[in-house]
C-alpha cells in the first residue's frame, strides 16, 4: 500500500510494502518533514520540504518517492 502527502506542488509518496519503520528518512531531512507512526514513515508539513532529496537517497529500501527528486 502507497500512501501521498501532499501540499502544494509537492508530493511525497511512501509505500508500506517496502517501508521496515528503520527510520533514516527521519534523520536525514534537514526540516524534519519524516517521522515514524505506528512503525511506518509518516511526512507532515510537506509544504516546508526544501526538495533537496535527501530522503529518497537515505532510504535502504527505495520506499519513497518524490514529486522533485
Ligand atoms: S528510510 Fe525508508 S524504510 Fe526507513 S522509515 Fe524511512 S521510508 Fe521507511
Ligand atoms: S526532499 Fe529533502 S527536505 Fe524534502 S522531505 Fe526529502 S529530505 Fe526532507
Amino acid at each position: 500500500m502507497k500512501k501521498e502527502f501532499k501540499e502544494g506542488d509537492i508530493i511525497i509518496t511512501v509505500d508500506y510494502d517496502k517501508c521496515t519503520g528503520a527510520g533514516e528518512c527521519v534523520t536525514a531531512c534537514p526540516v524534519e518533514i519524516f517521522a515514524l507512526e505506528g512503525g511506518k514513515a509518516i511526512a507532515q508539513n510537506v509544504g516546508e520540504c526544501i526538495e533537496c532529496c535527501a530522503c529518497v537517497s537515505a532510504c535502504p529500501n527505495d520506499a519513497i518517492e518524490h514529486s522533485s527528486c
